[in-house]
């Protein structure tokens, strides 16, 4: 009899038939063949016709009763409901036809399926009501027999419905939210609630389902979550759902996936001169055309400001990407208009593929590929090379640019702790008079020493901390060293000069020449001891700013120099431009000016022009007396070199006072 399921002795057990319980009872593990020989015929005969739907019939009982029989498909065999016995009409009873209509009425979609089997194929569906009928499409002949699995579909989450079984074997109440299907297919969100019923002696027999369709709530959270994943202006993904999206991708396909890492060069500009409604525009323009690039498994994010990234997925070759970077510069460099205006675009692309330089960094990549944040992190970092070596071109990420970009993070590190933490030092080189070797003053030379102790040079940081901002805040700090250093001088009776040099970016700030006139006052420093030594770059920028300061700083007594004299455009348009009073010839002209004849006649001829003009001349660098005495030959006056000293600590001899 092993078509006919163990449901179908439980069936009887449990319909409501009048005075049968104890006897049914009897029947548990019997054979439906010995115990009701006349029903076991009736299941033979229509197991054909119940593939169609349930098949509903009257039988004798053993008894002689006849009782309404209704046999269904299971998702095992064939199931067999004792619907009522025969005479009892819905209604008769008052209390059958008022649980109808009450469940029926309900708003929530309730089902009652048999206590058993959790495990699969899942206990069968007995009852359901109306509102269930209604909201997945079936009929009650579909459902009845089937376990509730048939409601589930390619989404649903099979983890939250394995771990729903594990608290159905324990009988006890359960509550999820899962994802089932209509009869057509048609998703619908489900918070599901589930628990025993029990019969009089204890022994479990049904469980009872109520469903409430929370499909409107869950989408609206589903579009919660895909606001927190785009990007409001563009509609393209944020870096959240970027970094999300690659997850998926790297798990998929780990050693497949590359990432172009993109950013507009001079965007700022647009967004300063013309307005954020320009600019955002214009990232509309660039989200447009980046979509022609695109191809089916892409994905373009935009990162904040002008910063986009496209993900390959599945790529084949590393040339898909570089062709792919190409095709987007490309496409971005056609001229964009607004209004009157014409734009010229460049990009700065650094691409980095999943499956190169594993092996950087052990901790975080590994065997196992690296991580999406990891691969992100080498595009940008690409993407910023190239930025910084002049911008519109593409890299591909190398290990060798990360160990030099590290190398500057590291470097901007330790310049920001050592100006937190007092670690940064003064020294002072003599500036001497060439004839008499009589020490004139120094040049205030900053140095950065490191928690253990290391000195680290100029040439190191100061570049960095010219790109990074941080050169303001450095010199601020050797102008109250030195204002300290020359009034400390100046108070023990010493007549030497002072000179710190001042670069572009630091000249260019507003209050530069109020915050050196406050901190006169604050040091009681003569200001006429006080050298400012800039560069002929600052003619390039030419703002007013620069040279507002400039004559502030000269009006008040201040010597300017203009130091690393041939080295820069020389084109000496800054004689006529600024208040400049020395001029510092550089050490690379020196250095040649024993060998190099026409470099000596270059030199001799330059002293003589700007002595004329009423500036004073040093030279920079001198390292031999041959050196020393060409200069002097050439009438230079003052000098600077290896040749009378190194610099030293300001707060040590000869410095001392
Ligand atoms: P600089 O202003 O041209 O300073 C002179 C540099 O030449 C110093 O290097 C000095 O040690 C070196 N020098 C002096 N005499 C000789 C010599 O006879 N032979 C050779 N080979 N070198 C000599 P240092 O101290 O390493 O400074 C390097 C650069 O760092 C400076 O060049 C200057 O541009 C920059 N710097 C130092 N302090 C500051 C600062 O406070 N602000 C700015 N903007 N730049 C600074
Ligand atoms: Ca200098
Ligand atoms: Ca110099």
């Amino acid at each position: 009899m092993g078509w006919v399921d163990r449901w179908a002795s439980q069936l009887l057990k449990l319909s409501p038939v009048e005075g049968r319980e104890a006897g049914n009872g009897g029947w548990v593990g019997k054979s439906l063949a010995g115990c009701w020989p006349q029903l076991h015929q009736e299941v033979l005969c229509h197991r054909k016709r119940i593939l169609e739907g349930p098949h509903d019939l009257e039988v004798a009982d053993p008894d002689g009763q006849l009782q309404a029989i209704r046999l269904f498909r299971t998702d095992t065999g064939t199931g067999i409901g004792v619907l009522a016995p025969t005479g009892l009409q819905q209604g008769d009873h008052p209390l059958v036809g008022l649980f109808g209509g009450m469940f029926d009425a309900v708003q929530d979609a309730l089902l009652i399926t048999l206590a058993e089997p959790v495990a699969s194929p899942g206990p069968v569906i007995v009852y359901t009501n109306a509102t269930l009928m209604r909201e997945t499409g079936f009929a009650q002949h579909e459902l009845l027999g089937r376990s509730p699995r048939l409601f589930q579909g390619p989404g649903t989450d099979l983890s939250v419905t394995r771990r729903f079984g594990e608290k159905l074997t324990r009988w006890q109440n359960c509550e999820m939210e899962v994802l089932n299907f209509t009869r057509e297919g048609q998703p619908i969100w489900i918070d599901l609630k589930v628990a025993p019923l029990a019969d009089a002696e204890g022994w479990y027999t049904h469980w009872v389902s109520v469903q409430r369709d929370v499909s409107d709530r869950k989408a609206a959270e589903l579009r919660l979550v895909e606001q927190a994943l785009t990007d409001p202006l563009t509609g393209l993904l944020n870096r959240r759902g970027l970094l999300e999206r690659l997850e998926a991708s790297l798990a998929r396909r780990p050693h497949h996936v590359g990432l172009i890492y993109f950013d507009i060069d001079r965007f700022k500009d647009v967004n300063d001169r013309y307005g954020h409604a320009v600019g955002d525009a214009l990232l509309l323009e660039i989200t447009q055309r980046m979509g022609a690039v695109l191809r089916r498994n892409d994905t373009i994010a935009r990162l904040g400001g002008d910063e986009f990234v496209l993900l390959i997925d599945q790529m084949r070759h590393e040339s898909d990407a570089r062709q792919r970077a190409e095709r987007l510069r490309s496409c971005l460099a056609e001229p964009w208009r607004h209004g009157e205006e014409e734009f010229n675009l460049s990009m700065s692309v650094g691409i980095a593929f999943s499956h190169t330089g594993t092996k950087l960094d052990p901790g975080q990549s590994g065997g196992a590929g690296l991580s999406a944040e990891e691969l992100l992190r080498r595009a940008d970092l690409t993407m910023y090379e190239v930025k910084a070596s002049g911008r519109d071109g593409f890299a591909v990420y190398s290990i060798a640019s990360d160990r030099r970009v590290q190398r500057e993070v590291n470097l901007r590190q330790q310049v920001e702790h050592a100006l937190r933490h007092d670690g940064l030092v003064l020294h002072g080189q003599p500036l001497v008079d060439l004839t008499s070797g009589a020490m004139l003053g120094a040049e205030a030379l900053v140095r950065l020493q490191t928690p253990t102790a290391e000195i680290v040079s100029p040439d190191q940081f100061i570049p960095l901390a010219e790109r990074s901002g941080l050169i303001v805040p450095i010199e601020r700090w050797v102008m109250a060293q030195a204002l300290h250093t020359l009034a400390r001088w100046q108070a023990a009776g010493q007549p030497w000069s002072l000179a710190i040099n001042i670069s572009p970016q630091h000249l260019e700030q507003e209050l530069l020449a109020e915050e050196l006139l406050e901190l006169r006052q604050w040091s009681g420093a003569d200001l006429r001891g006080l050298t400012v030594e800039i560069t002929e770059t600052v003619l390039l920028q030419a703002h007013a700013r620069a040279h507002h300061n400039l004559s502030l700083l000269h009006g008040a007594g201040v010597c300017i120099a203009l130091d690393d004299f041939g080295t820069g455009y020389s084109s000496l348009s800054w004689l006529s431009q600024l208040p400049i009073d020395q001029v510092k010839i550089d050490r690379s002209i020196i250095s040649h000016l024993v060998d190099v004849e026409r470099t000596s006649n270059l030199v001799r001829g330059f002293v003589r022009v700007f002595q004329d003009l009423g500036l004073s001349v040093v030279a920079e660098g001198v390292e031999t007396e041959a050196q020393r005495d060409a200069l002097l030959a050439m009438g230079c006056p003052m000098g600077q070199g290896f040749l009378f000293g190194q610099p030293s600590s300001l707060d040590q001899a000869p410095w001392e006072t």
